[in-house]
């Protein structure tokens, strides 16, 4: 596996890669990152991860400073993982001094996490569109756990005709159902008991979808005590709906979706 630190390394390295795969990350990598490094590797004869802490989706210091970073661990879970090139760039080489060139995609950031979390959604396009002109990648790996920056990462491509295809993969979830996130590290054991009332309102808001109920009610009256920052029904594309729900436990947000319609692209 070869590490790479700056966009011209990047551009050296992929010189002729004709078919790569681009997994982007914040590290503090785990099984979830791992289904999508898997997914990059089978259909790509070249696999890219980049493990950048972007500091422009943060839009909150204490946040950002308490983010969890052990890039030795990354390296060898990337490595383990079979990943072909980690590009791991400082801030500065992603935001060097006088950038001020932004990307916002107006509709779909407003609102759920966007209203949370005042322009993290204009760092995450931006950070993405930088990723993907740098790297040049086929495809582009994104997880379902993060529905929003889906629908949003999908119309950039498409309202920017760039040339990347997005795949979506499942939320991968530990045994008792909670998606896995890097955040989760920082749940104390109550709170982490307190945390799984979350996926299983959506897992009940679901199931009375199925049934012609109405999801989003049934999931609020299923948080045993939880209090949402929002639930709603979410397009993630054309014909592609999920259940998407945010809330704070102790001091961590946690957000997690279901598929009520469609299939993941
Ligand atoms: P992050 O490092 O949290 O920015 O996540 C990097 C990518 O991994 C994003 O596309 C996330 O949606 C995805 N991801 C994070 N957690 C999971 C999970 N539990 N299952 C599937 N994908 C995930």
């Amino acid at each position: 596996m070869k590490v790479v630190r700056t966009i011209a390394e990047v551009r050296e390295t992929l010189r002729d890669a004709a078919d790569v795969g681009l997994v982007p990350t914040m590290g503090a990598l785990h099984a979830g990152h791992a289904a999508l490094f898997r997914r990059a590797r089978e259909e790509n004869r070249l696999s890219v991860a980049s493990v950048f802490v972007n500091p422009a989706q943060f839009d909150d210091d204490a946040d950002l400073a308490a983010y969890p970073r052990d890039e030795e661990r990354d390296l060898a879970f990337a490595e383990a993982e079979g990943v072909d090139v980690v590009f791991a760039p400082s801030a500065e080489e992603m935001y060097p001094p006088g950038f001020q060139t932004w990307v916002d995609v107006t509709e779909l950031s407003r609102g759920l996490e966007g209203e949370a979390r005042p322009g993290h959604f204009r760092g995450v396009a931006t950070v993405c569109l930088k990723l993907f002109n740098v790297v040049r990648p086929q495809r582009a790996y994104f997880g379902q756990k993060d529905a929003q920056q889906v629908a949003i990462v999908r119309r950039l491509v498409r309202d920017l005709a760039l040339p990347v295809e997005i795949r979506i993969v499942p939320t991968v979830r530990d045994d008792d159902g909670l998606a896995l996130s890097s955040r989760n590290e920082r749940l104390s054991g109550d709170d982490r008991s307190r945390a799984l009332a979350l996926p299983r309102a959506l897992a009940a808001g679901a199931a009375a979808a199925r049934e012609g109920g109405d999801p989003v009610a049934t999931a609020r009256s299923s948080l045993n005590g939880l209090s949402p920052d929002y639930i709603a029904v979410l397009e993630l594309d054309d014909g592609v709906r999920v259940l998407a729900a945010a809330a704070r436990v102790g001091s961590i947000r946690l957000i997690d979706n279901v598929l009520l319609e469609g299939e993941l692209p």
